[in-house]
């Protein structure tokens, strides 16, 4: 589309250059921009300094409708946002009662002593529009010049999010006329993403020029996004849903589900549907599969617990794995996962369980069972599945992937 709002998306911060922190406030401004039909074009990262901010200004403002910045409003010297932007709106600081206010409150509240360069976050720039900060004592600022509209918050997550939610996001919604966007999202595992793509040629190729199809591969799975923009929200979501109904059909065989939920909600929800509890035996995913359960709430429903076993001699001892199945086959083998399961359901006194035993890397590897060997046992008394699966990734993805495979298991087996 030719008549988009456009954003900029400015975060400012040398620790985002050098790498020691990781840049996640684009990632959620764009979420927020994009579910409300306003299309971020580009993203730049710059450091603490005057000129790099001033230049950044006026080079996204010659080439946004809004240009949002994060960053370098904390009370320390390095941090040189607010007098830059005071330079450039050629303005001046002055005193913001309602941001004195908070700050003070903040410091009296927690019995510290305040400092003058705490007092100074309340100075704001004339030109602005205040943004009180219910998180923190650094105000956000709204600038209008030009046609552009800039937002300048803070650099820290929450007090960010914050901002964005109470202030920011309705200010420009009520600004701009933005189109109405309806996301569908479906989850597919066991095809890679050429091979769906092969399959969708023709549903792909049938799609009015407003609707778009993205391919979201994330460890073993795919996601699919289906967007659509459109004048009327109504209309926009009838539609994309007959399409969405389609999609699901021609992915029928491999579907994990229709939203965009993970992995540990997806099976939740089917063991709470079937009235099943499940339990976990792990050993190189250390707990993250009962991690990801937990992670839901209202999971004390169906789970009970996890048996982390690492060493053989904690395989043995607390899921009566045998010492000679353990030296005939190796702790990663079929035998020694199916042990483990069963040493799971016993223990945990569970209907289902999940056994996990890989070697993950980068060493530990042998050439009959090199990295990346994981076995796989899911199932509950009646039942067993077991996979092997050879990994090719790093540590910390072949241990995500081993728990997406292995609870995605559980998820087809209790649907057989
Ligand atoms: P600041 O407003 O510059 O004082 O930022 C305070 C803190 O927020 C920094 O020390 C970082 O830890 C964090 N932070 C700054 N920018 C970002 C960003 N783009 N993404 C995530 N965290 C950030
Ligand atoms: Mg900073």
């Amino acid at each position: 589309m030719d008549n988009r709002i456009t954003t900029s998306i400015v975060t400012i911060g040398d620790e985002l250059l050098i790498g020691q922190t990781i840049d996640t406030n684009s990632a959620w401004i764009a979420q927020q921009l994009n579910g409300m039909g306003i299309w971020v074009h580009r993203r730049v990262a710059i450091g603490d300094r005057r000129q790099d901010i001033l230049d950044v200004l006026k080079q996204e403002s010659a080439l946004s409708d809004i240009v949002l910045l994060t960053g370098g409003l904390g009370p320390t010297a390095d941090d040189i946002t607010k007098p830059t932007l005071c330079e450039y709106f050629n303005t001046r600081l002055i005193q913001n009662e309602e941001a004195l206010q908070h700050v003070l409150h903040i410091f009296e509240s927690r019995g510290l002593p305040l400092l003058n360069r705490n007092l100074e976050q309340s100075m704001v720039p004339e030109a602005c529009t205040v943004i009180q900060n219910a998180r923190g004592s650094a105000p956000g600022m709204w600038f209008e010049k030009d046609g552009t509209i800039y937002v300048s918050m803070p650099g820290v997550p929450h007090e960010m999010q914050g901002m964005m939610e109470s202030y920011v996001l309705p200010h420009l919604a009520a600004h701009f006329e933005t189109p109405a966007v309806v996301h569908q999202t479906l989850i597919t595992s066991g095809m890679g993403e050429s091979f769906v793509a092969e399959r969708l040629v023709a549903f792909e190729a049938q799609l009015p020029s407003y609707v778009s199809l993205a391919y979201l591969p994330n460890f073993s799975l795919l996601k699919l996004r289906l967007s659509a923009f459109g004048s009327d929200k109504l209309a926009v979501a009838a539609e994309v849903s007959i399409l969405f109904h389609e999609l699901k059909a021609l992915l029928a065989d491999i579907l994990v589900t229709d939203r965009d939920i993970p992995m540990g909600q997806v099976l939740g929800e089917l063991l709470l549907e079937k009235g099943k509890t499940v339990g976990t035996a792990e050993s190189c995913t250390g707990g993250l599969i009962a991690s990801w359960i937990t992670a839901i709430p209202g999971s004390s429903a169906y789970f009970k617990g996890s048996v982390v076993t690492y060493a053989n001699e904690m395989k043995m001892k607390l899921l009566g794995v045998q010492q000679d199945t353990l030296q005939r086959e190796g702790a990663v083998s079929e035998a020694v996962v199916r042990e483990m399961l069963a040493g799971a359901l016993q223990q945990l006194n569970t209907d289902y369980g999940i056994a996990v035993s890989g070697i993950m890397g980068p060493s530990g590897g042998t050439p009959e069972k090199p990295v990346g060997t994981v076995w796989i046992a899911v199932g509950s008394r009646e039942k067993v599945v077991t996979v092997k699966h050879h990994l090719r990734y790093d540590r910390d993805r072949n241990t995500q992937m081993t728990a997406v495979y292995a609870m995605n298991e559980l998820r087809k087996l209790i649907l057989q």
